[in-house]
């Protein structure tokens, strides 16, 4: 018969919660309530876990009488195990018992809003009425069963306990080394770290702003304009959390911002926390190790995999627009005759020049990479093979006249071998454009080598 009961009151306790903080909140229970909904939640689960015990145990007759001993009584003794909590916590019995009533009233809220039948609810909520009030002769009876010089004595303990609990929240909070701001309902900074009155240039003592009975009002957003925005875009906004980075390009430095809501649902710590921490030194590794995962480390252009990844957007492009590409494999010809003549560090000056060189002739939205050892890569977007070959026979005659000098007094010349491919077949792969400028290449070597040899 209470197996209903039962699960209707374990399946609403979220409503039971809601209300019961409606009630809490509106009466203004909640300035001394817990302020996170875990502990809400406990409550509730554990009025009804004790409500359906009672129930289960001793039926419908929970009517009270003189003669009973409530000792036994899971109720009553559930109401002096919470009494014994709070009034160590120094709350009082008229508050509790207040508080209490609020409670009782959620549960028999659900009850008389549920689809239960008249006399279900008739029934379901005498039950509630009496499971309560077993409580609270449970709370009365702890509260009066000792006398002031014990309670003063417990009070005192506690209050020790909560002091050093104080302490060591207060210390981590101190402690750490990311910049955290206790922003107000009114958007001033009420509490701040170490590390985030060190960001202010602030220089003040670690707990400072705790222990100060001078502080200043300072808005957070007049010591972070840059802030602002995001700020009141969060405050404004509903979500619980909210993180962005901030650059300054100008003075290369960098801010990853946080903001989170108070999780307090009891409304008296609201407010924002708002961490801002220098992730600069990230930043700029992470902006080197971009350039050197793209670029060559000899010549500086663009490597192989950085070539491809550009030459594959391009490539889906050109194709969604139906438009001309054609690519260019070059390659120095004799370039091992150059390394054991001159050695290996004028043939790294020959790469080097011959990219800037390359470079300079090219078009500026042609891209240019470096293949591998001494083969350079050319994409040509937008252009077909006829202008392709054109671009190239330049280059290829402009870096023919070039004479670069080494230190000895060496002077090298050098000729390069060059393949041409198009990409204007709709069905071509990439890689197919690819091979085709290789073959080319493979016959302008055969052919004498120093020569332009568009692929057929
Ligand atoms: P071919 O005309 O057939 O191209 O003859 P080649 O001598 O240029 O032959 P190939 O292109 O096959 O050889 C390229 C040489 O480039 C082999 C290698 O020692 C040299 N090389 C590759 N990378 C570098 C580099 O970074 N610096 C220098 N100095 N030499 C390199
Ligand atoms: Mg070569």
């Amino acid at each position: 018969m209470f197996s209903k009961f039962t699960k209707f009151i374990g399946a609403h306790e979220d409503w039971l919660m809601g209300r019961a903080l409606e009630y809490a909140q509106g009466r203004n229970y909640t300035k001394y309530t817990s302020t996170l909904k875990e502990a809400w939640r406990l409550s509730i689960a554990g009025l009804s876990k004790s409500l359906i015990e009672v129930a289960q145990m001793k039926g419908t007759d929970l009517e009270l009488s003189p003669d009973e001993d409530y000792t036994n009584d899971p109720a009553t003794q559930f109401g002096i195990m919470e009494a014994q909590k709070h009034k160590e916590r120094g709350i009082r019995l008229d508050m509790f018992l207040g508080l209490m009533k609020y409670y009782c009233q959620s549960y028999l809220d659900v009850i008389n809003e549920s689809n239960f039948s008249l006399s279900e609810k008739h029934q379901y909520s005498n039950l509630t009425k009496r499971f309560f009030d077993r409580v609270e002769i449970g709370f009365c009876t702890a509260w009066t069963s000792s006398g002031q010089e014990p309670l003063v004595d417990e009070l005192q303990i506690r209050s020790r306990q909560m002091t050093n609990e104080k302490n060591k929240y207060l210390t981590i909070f101190e402690s750490l080394s990311v910049p955290v701001f206790i922003v107000d309902a009114d958007g001033k900074i009420e509490n701040m770290n170490h590390a985030a009155s060190n960001l202010l240039n602030m220089n003040a003592a670690p707990g400072e702003k705790y222990y100060s009975n001078q502080q200043r009002d300072l808005l957070f957003t007049k010591e972070f304009p840059w802030m602002k925005d995001v700020y009141e875009y969060f405050v404004e906004d509903s979500q619980s959390v909210f993180s962005c980075e901030k650059s300054f390009d100008d003075r290369e430095q960098f801010f990853s911002v946080s903001c989170s809501r108070s999780l307090d649902v009891s409304g008296k710590f609201t407010g924002t926390v708002v961490i801002i921490e220098d992730v600069t030194n990230r930043k700029l590794m992470e902006k080197e190790l971009k350039i050197l995962a793209t670029t060559d480390p000899l010549t500086g252009v663009r490597n192989r995999r950085s070539f491809v990844q550009a030459f594959e957007q391009e490539f889906s492009r050109s194709k969604r627009h139906n438009r001309h590409l054609a690519l260019l494999m070059m390659d120095i010809d004799h370039f091992k005759n150059i390394n054991d003549s001159y050695g290996h560090d004028l043939g790294d000056k020959v790469l080097k020049y011959l990219a800037e060189e390359s470079l300079g002739i090219l078009r500026d939205f042609d891209l240019f990479g470096r293949w591998g050892g001494d083969e350079f890569i050319v994409l040509f977007p937008e252009t077909d093979i006829r202008q392709a070959a054109a671009v190239a026979e330049r280059l290829r005659s402009s870096l023919t006249r070039l004479k670069l000098n080494g230190d000895n007094g060496d002077s090298v010349k050098f000729t390069v071998s060059i393949g041409l491919a198009a990409a204007t077949d709709i069905n071509i792969q990439l890689d197919d454009v690819i091979k085709n400028a290789d073959e080319a290449l493979y016959r302008a070597k055969a052919q004498g080598r120093n020569r332009v040899v568009a692929s057929e």
